[in-house]
């Protein structure tokens, strides 16, 4: 394979397979040499589709991972115990020290408590302590997705939002962990770039 072949393989390896099945298409060989040149071609082919299925399989993993975080971006806020099982994912206020809920993603009719009074006498009503709630805690501020913090996209370079997740890793009478992760999330590149982590004994950093 050649060179030029080598770096398109590590950026593209669909279309580099597409040039490859065209550089290898061979008449049935009529000598011995022959023969073994089809051989090593077939077999040079079985191997770039072994790496490409394993690209592909990383691929799909990526994919389905980023469209749940996305989903929990939406949804993070009504967890009761956010982080404790799974993480819990979160946009941040232009400081970057804030997490915020979005205003265009919440269902329309949803209600936004203002103060901790409202709070109380919203929680006096859940059935359960740990039951999650469908209005927004008073500690995140709701804003529009103008104002969230965002930074550069490792692909493409373009703004994109800010993210931050953060879960408990380790759970111990002595001592807990908790992981938080800030990173910008790029629909258009479907790509994650990782930005900070920090390890933390308390869900508060
Ligand atoms: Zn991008």
């Amino acid at each position: 394979m050649s060179t030029k072949w080598i770096l398109t393989e590590f950026l593209h390896p669909p279309i580099v397979w597409e040039a490859l099945r065209k550089e290898y298409r061979m008449s049935f060989p009529s000598n011995l040499d022959q023969l073994q040149v089809v051989v090593a071609g077939i077999r040079t082919q079985a191997s770039y589709a072994s790496k490409l299925s394993y690209y592909m399989q990383q691929q799909s993993e990526n994919f389905f991972n980023t469209a749940g975080i996305l989903a929990s971006l939406a949804d993070s806020w009504k967890t009761a115990d956010p982080g404790k099982n799974g993480g819990a994912y979160f946009f941040l206020d232009a400081t970057q020290s804030k997490r915020v809920v979005v205003k265009e993603f919440l269902p329309l009719d949803t209600e936004i408590c203002i103060d901790d009074d409202a709070w109380r006498a919203y929680t006096a009503t859940k059935k359960w302590h740990g039951q999650d709630h469908d209005r927004v805690p008073h500690w995140f501020s709701v804003i529009p997705l103008s104002r969230v913090a965002k930074g550069p996209c490792s692909a493409c370079k373009e703004d994109q939002p800010l993210i931050e997740s953060y879960c408990q890793t380790y759970d111990s009478p002595e001592g807990d962990v908790w992981e938080k992760n800030s990173f910008v999330f790029c629909c258009d590149c479907t790509l994650l770039t990782k930005v900070a982590t920090k390890v933390s004994d308390n869900r508060i950093f």
